[in-house]
């Protein structure tokens, strides 16, 4: 009776180690796996914005090797036959391509265009910072469209949520905010307040 209690404790321990690790494989996959992504199509060279098949990878991972495949990209459904090449690039570096990671690389750091504050750490629940267009008008990033992100980074200009915030009103009341002399160039620019001529003063919205 002692001998099978034992046996059946040894049982049950490896049935437990055996289900926590496939389930830790699973999320393992999951996690790694999931959320949009921007690689270059081997057809045309150009970005898309795919997403990995993330449940199927996870089902896969509990009992071995993830299986990786796709299950949204921008040249779908046109394309949806391809032979999905550009998972060499996923395999390479699944964090690289990642458009959280992307955008996150790409502002920490930066000046914000209108109040010189660098960014740090992303809000990306709230708080998210934007772009400023060439023709200076301020949008925010996820409203582009993935694929194009990595055409816009070379061109835009990073702007801070607050900032944000207060050029969106700005531009769509330029009747009602007036703005120091030194605190902005002629396009709206920032000017930093040691530069000025003078060394008081906010932005003023008028009543
Ligand atoms: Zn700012």
């Amino acid at each position: 009776m002692h001998i099978a209690n034992v046996i059946f404790g040894v049982i049950a321990l490896l049935v437990t180690g055996a289900v926590a690790f496939s389930i830790s494989g699973a999320i393992y996959a999951f996690v790694r796996y999931r959320g949009k992504r921007v690689v270059e199509c081997p057809e045309t060279k150009k970005p898309v914005a795919v997403r990995v098949n993330a449940l199927l990878a996870a089902r896969d991972g509990m009992f071995g090797k993830p299986t990786i495949r796709l299950n949204q990209c921008t040249r779908w459904p046109e394309r949806q036959n391809c032979g999905q090449e550009c998972l060499s690039q996923i395999h390479r570096g699944p964090e690289d391509c990642l458009v959280r990671n992307m955008v996150n690389e790409w502002y920490m750091g930066k000046p914000c265009v209108y109040c010189g504050k660098s960014f740090d750490q992303i809000h990306w629940h709230d708080r998210q910072p934007a772009l400023l267009a060439p023709n200076r008008v301020a949008i925010q990033w996820n409203s582009v469209p993935a694929e194009k992100l990595p055409e816009v980074f070379q061109s835009y200009q990073p702007v801070c949520w607050n900032c944000y915030i207060a050029e969106t009103y700005r531009q769509q009341h330029p009747t009602e905010v007036v703005n120091r002399r030194w605190e902005r160039e002629a396009n709206g620019e920032y000017v930093p307040k040691e530069d000025a001529e003078e060394t008081t003063g906010e932005r003023v919205y008028k009543q």
